[in-house]
């Protein structure tokens, strides 16, 4: 069997994401729906601002008295503060005026306080050339009343957030985070706190992918450790299908002898996807067990940061509705020589040093401290060499966990 390329795996997994139902909907105020993805699009009912309003601490007047107001000067009349609602401008006055507060009716024209002297008679002489209709915020010129303000399928940032308030609304319409079975494969593993036997290790995919989850802000169930045991897999499977919107596994999809997970899933399940060109990653499995897709991550730990993160994070948003799954990625001048060009693409611990992308520490698929001494991934596409200098794609953790 040869090996997938990951842009076709991606293109697979992205199709059979799209191909399942979105999840339920709830709506939730403001102050609760950082980071969830937004369901239904948002009207504005409202100008933003609604009205015009000024941009400087200031005077306003009529632009027809501009003329006036540099050569003679203009007796204040009014003095508008933000929150005021003011009165029309007088003709041949100017308004005291500061910044959010109204344009008097008949105003239309703003000069800052610093071009301006009051005289001892309280005439205001503005001293530089005025141009009509400047500092004015005009009423909508942020948004207009009616008008789409976001579409489904956005990931909420915190400026969405500002900007649904600023049309008034307090609550939207968000998809439901999906409930996620977490599953870690292996006879050798051991939780955290307790003591290691002979021959065990302790469980650390179990907390990375907690980890990715929850900066994906979606529902974990924990479904603990699974031994090698094919019957066992079996009804362990069956009983999450039940419950579970994904399930995510750790382990058991390779090639070995005690690999029942990826066996259950060819005999029992429906695979679809098996063996990649990503280094580390190979063994990842897409498959569909009792109705619900399967997720079947490596076990090395390196192999199963580096495969949510490029293949499980964009399945899970698109599952979500989200359109816009593409990680950020940076073109980073390699610090170091790569001289065997290797079969799959391979994605690296690294870190930015000075401009330049370097390797963290050890890169067998085995090893996690590398990965917390890195900063990001930097892929080196199959077939290639680079030499130090040369320009490399480099994935920012940090845009790779939201
Ligand atoms: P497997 O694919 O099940 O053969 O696992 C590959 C390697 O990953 C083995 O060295 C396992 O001991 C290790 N491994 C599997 N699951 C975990 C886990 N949850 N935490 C840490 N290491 C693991
Ligand atoms: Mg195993």
């Amino acid at each position: 069997m040869s090996l997938m390329p990951v842009a076709q795996a991606l293109d697979h997994l992205l199709a059979s994401a799209s191909a399942e139902s979105l999840p339920d909907t709830e709506t939730l105020r403001l102050e609760a729906v950082l980071g969830r993805v937004l369901a239904k699009p948002l009207r504005s009912a409202h100008d933003v601002p609604p009205w015009d309003n000024s941009a400087m601490d200031g005077y306003a007047l009529h632009a027809d008295d501009i003329a006036a107001a540099n050569q003679t000067g203009l007796p204040v009349s009014q003095r508008i503060t933000a929150g005021m609602a003011p009165h029309p401008l007088a003709r041949g006055t100017c308004a005291r005026i500061f910044t959010g507060a109204p344009i008097p009716g008949g105003a239309d024209t703003v000069e800052m306080q610093e071009n301006v002297t009051i005289d001892p008679q309280g005439l205001a002489h503005f001293t530089s050339t005025l141009t009509p209709g400047q500092n004015v915020r005009p009423q909508g010129q942020d948004i207009r009343k009616g008008s789409i303000l976001l579409e489904p399928g956005l990931k909420l940032r915190p400026q969405d957030l500002g900007m649904i308030a600023s049309v008034g609304i307090a609550a939207v319409e968000v998809y439901k985070p999906l409930r996620i079975a977490v599953l870690s494969t292996g006879d050798e593993l051991v939780e955290p706190g307790h003591a290691l036997g002979p021959g065990q290790i302790f469980n650390s995919n179990r907390y990375t992918l907690i980890g990715c989850l929850q900066r994906l802000g979606q529902q974990v169930i924990d479904a603990g450790i699974l031994e090698d045991d094919p019957e066992a897999t079996r009804k362990r499977l069956q009983s999450l299908a039940g419950r579970a919107d994904v399930i995510i596994t750790s382990g058991g999809v390779s090639v070995g002898e005690a690999d029942f997970l990826g066996e259950t899933l060819r005999d029992h399940g429906d695979l679809t996807m098996w063996k990649l060109a990503i280094k580390p990653g190979k063994p990842f499995t897409l498959a569909r067990f009792a109705g619900t897709p399967v997720l079947g991550l490596p076990g090395n730990p390196a192999a199963v940061l580096v495969t949510f993160l490029l293949l499980v994070r964009p399945y899970l948003l698109r599952r979500l509705g989200v359109q816009e799954v593409n990680s950020v990625m940076l073109q980073v001048a390699s610090g170091f020589d790569w001289i065997r060009a290797g079969n799959r693409d391979e994605y690296l611990r690294a870190r930015l040093e000075e401009g330049h992308v370097v390797l963290a520490g050890n890169q067998s698929s085995g090893v996690l401290s590398s990965a917390s001494e890195a900063s990001g991934l930097v892929c080196i596409p199959a077939g290639t060499v680079v030499s130090k200098g040369e320009k490399l794609p480099f994935l920012p953790f940090e845009g790779l966990f939201d």
